[in-house]
């Protein structure tokens, strides 16, 4: 068996955290691989390292000086060295990035991935573990995606498993050498990146919650973490909105069929949330509801056009007005003699009045209607699918609530009931439903 773990910035935060990742780690022998990112925030109003070196590049860019900056950033390794009673001379290093630095040397995407590095040369020396540079194996093609093939036969050869491994992530090269990033919040990427690559049992990824919540806890008071989640399942949630694990950053491990399991530094006990492409048992039969999530802020544009039932071409117009504005359209549910075609507000309200008009000469319709302010609302379940009474129970809980459905859909997977409400009804919304299904 073999784990792949990666420790995100809270976990990285100091040495107190340094510390519960060691025990993590030291006690369960398969995690012998450790991506790490950069120092976190220790308490709020702290800052990530990582904002530091872009602040540190920013200043060296407009020409101002950026000690005070820079010794924020080294002060705070090497805090957590010290503590840890690491022999790590971390201070040639530093003063060698800083001249370069001065000389306009170090490009942002090297500068900002400097926090991950030093981050993994201290967890490297302090669980004894080998030190494996990103720049050793994650290498990018000359289009900006990764080589995955070259990148997987390079950690496999150069990886000491006996040994265990600390491994910087959020960062590669070009094929010149040059480093690259991956986009904010790419540890995650290279965690996966090395899952796959080793062909690992599971995919551990560390933070500061116990696993994705069924509802956001700004709205939900103290909402249960979701057990088990499909990969479908995620995708549908974090594209209704839930902050979770994005999906571009988990293909590698999805694309191999290794489960991803999302745990608490601070809470190593606790079970998290279980990813996976399929379950074969379920572990709560009678849970139909996985979470519930949404987004504000879209807007209807609603269309009637008598006999439009029996036309060919219409919605096609309407659509080709929308792709021609370039606006993704998020949901099209429709009725005999009228569409409605919903999408973001930010997306189409630079452009409402041209589109309008031209859904008018197009389509030609007898009534065109926007409504605006309107929040989506998405319960996801992949035990919902040909079960009868779900929707009933959900709009049955909204109804008694007061709260009126803009919009209903439904994918044809029904992994989700999709409905729309006025902005603020959002919020009582995601609590009755919440209520009623988990309660
Ligand atoms: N440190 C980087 C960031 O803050 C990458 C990461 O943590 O995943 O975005």
């Amino acid at each position: 068996m073999l784990k792949v773990t990666k420790f995100g910035g809270s976990s990285m935060a100091d040495a107190g955290q340094y510390r519960k990742v060691k025990d993590i780690i030291f006690a369960d022998r398969e995690r012998r691989v450790v991506i790490v990112s950069a120092a976190g925030k220790r308490f709020s109003g702290d800052h990530k390292l990582t904002d530091l070196l872009y602040l540190c590049h920013a200043h060296i860019q407009y020409g101002v000086a950026c000690d005070t900056v820079f010794e924020m950033i080294t002060s705070r390794y090497i805090e957590i060295r010290d503590a840890l009673n690491l022999q790590l001379d971390l201070e040639s290093e530093f003063a060698q990035l800083k001249q370069r630095l001065e000389a306009k040397k170090v490009s942002q995407d090297e500068l900002v991935s400097r926090g991950e590095y030093f981050s993994a040369k201290l967890m490297a020396a302090y669980l004894g573990f080998q030190f494996l540079d990103a720049s050793e194996w994650v290498k990018f093609n000359l289009d900006g995606s990764v080589d995955q093939e070259v990148s997987y036969a390079l950690l496999k050869e150069k990886a000491d498993l006996s040994k265990g491994v600390v491994t910087p992530g959020f960062y590669g090269v070009m094929p010149n050498g040059t480093v690259k990033t991956f986009s904010r919040g790419g540890s995650d990427i290279t965690g996966a990146l090395a899952a796959a690559a080793l062909d690992a049992d599971v995919y551990e990824n560390w933070t500061d919650v116990s696993g994705i919540l069924m509802a956001d806890p700004r709205i939900v008071n103290d909402p249960q973490p979701i057990p088990e989640v499909t990969y479908d399942e995620l995708r549908e949630l974090s594209y209704s909105g839930a902050q979770v694990l994005h999906e571009g950053t988990i293909f590698p491990v999805r694309e191999k069929n290794i489960p991803l399991n999302i745990r608490n530094t601070n809470a190593p006990e606790d079970p998290g949330t279980l990813i996976k492409e399929s379950f074969a048992t379920e572990s709560d039969p009678n849970r139909f509801i996985t979470g519930i999530t949404g987004k504000k802020d879209y807007t209807i544009i609603s269309m009637s056009k008598r006999g439009m039932g029996n036309e060919v071409g219409t919605l096609r117009k309407v659509l080709s007005v929308l792709e021609r504005h370039n606006i993704s359209v998020d949901y099209v549910p429709n009725g005999i003699d009228n569409v409605s075609v919903v999408m973001s507000t930010e997306s189409v309200e630079p452009c409402l009045y041209n589109v309008l008009s031209e859904i008018q000469r197009d389509a030609k319709p007898d009534s065109l209607q926007v409504h605006d302010k309107i929040a989506v609302v998405a319960a996801v379940g992949r035990r919902m699918a040909f079960r009868p009474g779900v929707s009933g129970k959900v709009f049955a809980a909204l109804g008694e609530a007061g709260i009126n459905i803009r919009m209903i859909n439904q994918g044809p997977d029904e992994l989700n009931i999709i409905f729309g409400v006025d902005n603020r009804d959002f919020a009582e919304a995601i609590r009755v439903l919440y209520n009623s299904f988990v309660k």
